[in-house]
């Protein structure tokens, strides 16, 4: 597999250069040089999603990850079902990992594919967090041999339960208590990659979002959704994904222009709204971010946007063909209470989803909205907006209960060297 820096077609790499890299130069996203073509959809589609991924990655992958089967046998453990909500609308449910969010995909496959491309080389993962990505980080590196994860977090600064989460693994997982802000703990993981000592002599890597590695596993559940759709169902499918970064539907993009015969896609985010705003004027103008009830959205400059737009290019498709809305906390409420009417629990990502597919929807086509989290992960919101007392999944009950192994720091960089150094 080829791909190009976004920004200067010049540089080109192998997917292992690419997942080891992260991004190109100028902070240029990697892009594939060519999409991978799928024919016999309906084959692929009656198998699982294991069989079924392998076959989708290598349409991309060439010959690269020789043991692609074997990774995503490990990565992929846990199903993505695909719920009936009302007569023409489903929701894929994405949660069901081991951090109860869809990032538990694309995080496992990554981790999995890192270190098939190390060499043996040692890597240390470096995340500073404000939560949730340290969570999905933790789980998918964990027991995996010649891989370090330090997690940097605020201290006092995120819930007991986010932090039981990802703190309580041990193992090859340390976790650091930072006596500041989410913003210190980034300044620090920042020095530590400007510092070539530290970089080279532990393998520093930062495992975030822009990987391609996420984006190419991401794609395989819009096709297990499609595959669970009734035959019935598979004409003028509209898909509607709940954005902030915008790597979940550059995936689904992307595995439309693989093959899969979805017809539309609907953009659904918060109020931070660049991208709504951006397609009805043609104006980008990202204003400052606000924090919402579906703060994993809460982002006005969306890292993965050019691939978007690159992907439109490259497929000759036009920008107006996509769909989109966006809430603000009240309408999300409203959606909540709404969707909680027809007999289904959603939290804030997953709602703003289904509401956006609602306002959309024509009556001959079928609905998918992706819920992207748990309800027990927003459990406070959840049970106040819809009066509920919805249960912890077993696996948030019992690490709620282990002790926190973190360590403690001050937002010192003499400290943090010393402790990465000495290891
Ligand atoms: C990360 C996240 C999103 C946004 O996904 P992007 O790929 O960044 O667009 C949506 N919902 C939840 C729960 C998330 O954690």
């Amino acid at each position: 597999m080829k791909l190009y820096n976004i920004k200067d077609h010049s540089e080109v790499v192998s997917f292992a250069q690419a997942v080891r890299q992260g991004l190109g130069r100028d902070q240029g996203l990697f892009f594939p040089s060519e999409i991978g073509k799928l024919d016999h959809i309906d084959d692929l589609l009656k198998l699982n999603l294991v069989d079924r991924s392998e076959k989708i990655l290598r349409a991309f992958l060439g010959d690269e990850l020789p043991d692609l089967a074997g990774i995503l046998k490990r990565a992929f453990t846990f199903p993505a079902p695909l719920v009936k909500v009302s007569e023409n609308t489903y929701a894929l449910e994405l949660f069901h990992g081991p951090t109860l969010a869809f990032k538990d995909f694309g995080g496992r496959f990554m981790a999995q594919a890192l270190q098939a491309v190390s060499d043996g080389r040692h890597i240390t993962i470096l995340t500073a967090t404000s939560g949730d990505t340290g969570a999905a980080v933790a789980h998918a590196f964990y027991g995996l041999e010649g891989i370090d994860v330090v997690i940097l977090y605020p201290k006092g600064k995120i819930s007991n339960l986010q932090e039981k989460l990802f703190c309580t693994l041990g193992g090859n997982i340390r976790t650091v208590s930072v006596n500041g802000t989410f913003d210190d703990c980034q300044a620090l993981v920042k020095k530590a990659f400007d510092d070539q000592e530290v970089k080279t002599s532990i393998g520093l890597n930062s495992a975030n979002s822009i990987n391609i590695s996420r984006l190419l596993a991401q794609i395989c559940y819009y096709f297990e959704a499609y595959a669970q759709l009734p035959e019935d169902r598979r004409k003028n499918v509209v898909v509607s994904v709940p954005s902030g970064n915008f790597g979940d539907i550059t995936a689904g993009l992307l595995a439309k222009a693989a093959g899969l015969p979805i017809s539309r896609f609907v953009i659904s985010t918060n109020a931070n709204d660049t991208v709504p705003r951006y397609l009805a004027s043609g104006v980008w103008d990202p204003r400052e971010t606000v924090p919402t009830l579906s703060n994993a959205m809460d982002v006005s400059r969306p890292n993965n946007w050019p691939r978007v737009e690159e992907l439109f290019k490259v497929m000759n498709w036009k920008l107006s063909d996509l769909a989109y809305g966006a809430l603000n906390d009240d309408q999300t409420r409203d959606a909540m209470c709404e969707l909680y009417k027809t007999g289904y629990v959603g939290e804030p990502h997953g709602t703003i989803a289904w509401k956006a597919l609602q306002n959309n929807l024509a009556e001959d086509e079928t609905g998918i909205f992706l819920c992207t989290a748990a309800p027990a992960k927003f459990k406070e919101n959840v049970d106040a907006i819809l009066g509920t007392d919805i249960e912890l999944p077993e696996a948030l009950a019992s690490r709620a209960k282990m002790p926190v192994l973190s360590d403690n720091m001050d937002p010192d960089w003499n400290a943090l060297r010393r402790y990465l150094l000495k290891k």
